[in-house]
């Protein structure tokens, strides 16, 4: 197996779902591996505090997931954001297209049948994993609701569409990081599984970082990591690893 290379000073950007955690029927019921806290916090020892989660998530679900231990993180794509463990989580000022828009599909004959809405305040995503035949309707009635709302854009993930504000982005979200320390002057590293986290990629790629794919399908990035075992048995790896203070 071709492991990606462990860079001597990484700071580290995680995905949660479908990374850190498997995938379940509802976001609220997928479960965490008692053994990823006590992996995160040494990880964040061995980056020297260069850790953070960057998820299509609240951070506030994140902090429940990974409780006790609280990292920077950038959620909702990089609307509510951390910068670090110990300050407060800023958000971006929400978009009146995303009420707009949630108005329409509240009234619409869209939800229900497996198909389910989730309003995360700046984004709004439609849930088809327990109506996956759907999936080509879904699409289609979301285009076509957001086509007159200019500052909102489609991302399709995993038996999800979202709608989200076009100038937010996972690679804009580890950009930031990566211009303040604890991050900065470091290297980057970023591991993902989804559509959304190819702009994380490319941002990393850019800043000479090592961008590492999580399972099958296309992607910018050059490495691979098979599932979430595997992830985290890098992980480890990883804080097994000698890295180097900055100079
Ligand atoms: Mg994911």
């Amino acid at each position: 197996m071709n492991l990606p290379p462990i860079p001597p000073s990484p700071a580290v950007f995680l995905d949660f779902d479908g990374t850190l955690v498997d995938f379940a029927d509802a976001p609220d019921a997928v479960t965490v591996d008692p053994d990823l806290v006590d992996l995160l916090t040494r990880l964040r020892s061995r980056t020297h505090g260069a850790l953070a989660v960057v998820t299509g998530r609240r951070l506030e679900e994140i902090d429940r997931f990974l409780s006790p231990l609280v990292l920077p993180a950038a959620g909702l794509h990089g609307i509510e954001r951390r910068a670090r463990a110990n300050a407060s989580i800023l958000e971006l000022p929400q978009s009146s297209q995303i009420h707009r828009l949630r108005d329409r599909l509240e009234t619409s004959s869209l939800l229900g049948g497996g198909i389910n809405l989730e309003d995360k305040g700046n984004g709004l995503a439609i849930h088809y994993r327990l109506a996956p035949q759907a999936e080509a309707e879904v699409k289609a009635a979301m285009r076509a609701a957001i086509s007159d709302l200019d500052e909102l854009h489609l991302v399709e993930g995993k038996m999800v569409v979202e709608a989200k504000r076009a100038d937010v982005n996972k690679g804009l979200a580890i950009a930031a990081f990566m211009d303040v320390p604890p991050f900065a002057d470091r290297i980057p590293v970023f591991l993902g599984d989804d559509v959304t986290d190819e702009d994380g990629f490319r941002v990393v790629a850019k800043l000479g970082g090592v961008a590492v794919k999580v399972g099958d399908g296309p992607s910018v990035a050059p490495y691979r990591l098979d599932d979430r075992r595997q992830v985290l048995e890098w992980l480890d790896l990883m804080t097994r690893t000698e890295t180097s203070r900055i100079p």
